[in-house]
């Protein structure tokens, strides 16, 4: 599997519970490395346009409101396999049902407040990214211990 980026995003129950650290740690960890990264309050239409798929859905208007209410911390992160990779860390969708171990599994228990946000396939991880990000906010670098992480 080829090096990859995703977007992860710490919604605005994370942040508020102060789960940011523990997050960000988690992604650390594992051994991806971190290539953007700042807090926003999203706009309504970016809210949109993020969760566009759900447009029709009846949780879509709760979902933007909830998404806009407040800083939510945006990244991208890149290794060997990460788009997959994020989504195992972050667990199912629904808290109850993701895995301990997992973000939504260890940190959550209501689906419209699950914490975090992660890229579901490779394309709308590129579409996210470009959503989010400015080219000139993402960072090309050289983790100074990579010679063992891509040893495998
Ligand atoms: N969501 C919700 N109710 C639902 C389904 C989804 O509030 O019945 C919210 C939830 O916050 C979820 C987001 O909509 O994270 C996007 O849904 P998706 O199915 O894409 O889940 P995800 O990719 O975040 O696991
Ligand atoms: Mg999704």
């Amino acid at each position: 599997m080829g090096v990859e980026r995703t977007f992860v995003a710490i919604k605005p129950d994370g942040v508020q519970r102060g789960l940011v650290g523990e997050i960000l740690s988690r992604f650390e960890r594992k051994g991806f490395k971190l290539v953007g990264l700042k807090e926003i309050i999203p706009t309504r239409q970016l809210a949109e346009e993020h969760y566009g798929v759900h447009r029709e859905r009846p949780f879509f208007e709760g979902l933007v409101n909830f998404i806009t209410s407040g800083p939510v911390v945006a990244m991208v992160w890149e290794g060997d396999g990460v788009v997959l990779s994020a989504r195992k860390l972050i667990g199912s969708t629904k808290p109850l049902e993701a895995e301990p171990g997992t973000i939504r599994g260890d940190l959550a228990v209501n689906i419209g407040r699950n914490v975090i946000h992660g890229s579901d396939g490779l394309e709308t991880a590129e579409f996210e990214i470009g959503l989010w990000f400015e080219s000139s906010e993402l960072n090309d670098w050289t983790p100074s211990d990579q010679s063992w992480r891509i040893e495998n």
